[in-house]
């Protein structure tokens, strides 16, 4: 199966990773689901072909596959999987540079699937895109 990395948008296609030279949105075309309108995600290409990642608002999910001229070959299967960022994996300045204490400890402890204090996470969560802008690293916790 092919893969579509949720945040990264970086494709594994037939077992090769690829970087993605486009995030556009575009129409597409038709769901052959559904016949929603699909939406590009992301964009990729390997040396003979370009690879467009789309979706429909039903969440079905396409990889379209095209010569270098944009002649259709083909459409495959494709689905989405979340990169887990390790809390703890990150250096502690970088952490201790957005968080307190306390909403660290509680990230880590909520990942690792521990007891965790709500009011803390929900706070960390509020400052996620000020970390990801600061230090490029997305957090899901
Ligand atoms: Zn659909």
């Amino acid at each position: 199966m092919n893969q579509l990395a949720k945040s990264s948008r970086i494709l594994i296609f037939e077992g090769i990773t690829l970087e993605p030279f486009s995030l556009a949105c575009n129409m597409v075309g038709f769901c052959s689901k559904c016949d929603l309108d699909l939406e590009s995600l992301a964009y990729h290409s390997t040396e003979s072909r370009w690879l467009v990642c789309a979706h429909c608002k039903n969440e079905h999910l396409i990889l379209m596959c095209y010569d270098r001229q944009w002649n259709w070959l083909g459409d495959y299967d494709l689905e989405i999987y979340t990169e887990e960022v390790s809390i703890s994996s990150i250096a502690k300045e970088k952490l201790e540079a957005v968080f307190t204490q306390a909403e660290i400890r509680d990230m880590i402890a909520c990942q690792k699937g521990l007891p965790y204090t709500r009011q803390n996470l929900y706070r960390a969560r509020a400052k996620y895109e000020k970390f990801e802008k600061l230090f490029g690293i997305k957090i899901d916790v």
